[in-house]
């Protein structure tokens, strides 16, 4: 008498279980097939041949004579276009024409002087903070590395890359800034928004040796055709392999 009420509750417990599996297994094949897709070798390879022939020359848009110039100008590009940067230190590298320069400037002036490419105070801060650490600690040489770059004062991954990329042709990353962000996503070269997380898928399915010409390409892109708002689809050679909800064609 007392065994029939236990075979009955195992019963009634191992049934969510069978139920939960199989949910899982549901969900889990349409990500998988997407992932396959977006990311597949071929069409990765097209992918970069369409850049190539559309963008050969892709560079950096930041005007600079060296890498701390260029360090210091992509610190000021923050929230703020290369046009506005080049118009700022057109006039910023003469007033202060190396590390030490920057370093002991006046905070104040500092501020005024780079104040129309906006969040100025903050990037006041950076770039005095940057340059005494490059004059005290680096023997006033912009470091080579992005774990050395990193420890600079309003330096992340994306400033590094650039730095490493276009300065010294050191292929440490790929750098993710918005256009990049918007242009892989609508490629669907990735599902992710961090930018940190879309640099990894990148890293993972575009070789090492494009990589900085890549970033370039998505940046020039970006801003020519795959804009943000209304993409110019009908001028685009990609068009036939986007499949993005934001066509325009
Ligand atoms: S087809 Fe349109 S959305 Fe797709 S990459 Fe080209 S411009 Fe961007």
């Amino acid at each position: 008498m007392a065994k029939k009420p236990k075979k009955s509750s195992r019963a009634k417990k191992s049934k969510p279980v069978k139920r939960q599996a199989k949910r899982v297994a549901t969900n889990a094949k349409p990500a998988k097939i997407a992932k396959a897709g977006g990311t597949d070798p071929k069409r990765v390879r097209a992918i970069l041949e369409k850049l190539d022939e559309a963008y050969p020359h892709a560079t950096c848009a930041l005007t600079h004579d060296n890498p701390f110039q260029l360090l210091i100008s992509t610190i000021l590009s923050a929230q703020c276009t290369d046009v506005r940067v080049n118009q700022v230190t057109a006039t910023l590298y003469k007033k202060y024409p190396s590390p030490e320069a920057f370093a002991y400037a006046s905070p104040n002036e500092l501020e005024q002087d780079i104040r129309p490419t906006g969040f100025f105070r903050n990037k006041t801060k950076s770039i005095i903070g940057a340059s005494k650490k490059i004059v005290e600690e680096f023997h006033g040489k912009v470091p080579q590395t992005m774990d050395e770059l990193l420890t600079l004062p309003g330096v992340a991954r994306k400033t590094a890359n650039v730095v490493l990329g276009t300065a010294f042709g050191i292929a440490s990353g790929v750098v993710v800034d918005t256009h990049v962000q918007r242009v892989s996503g609508r490629l669907d070269l990735t599902k992710n928004t961090d930018p940190k997380k879309i640099e990894q898928d990148l890293m993972q399915i575009i070789p090492r040796e494009k990589w900085i010409l890549f970033a370039h390409q998505l940046i020039w892109h970006g801003r020519r055709v795959c804009v943000a708002r209304k993409p110019r689809c009908i001028e685009c050679n990609l068009e036939k392999i986007c499949y993005s909800k934001d066509k325009t064609v």
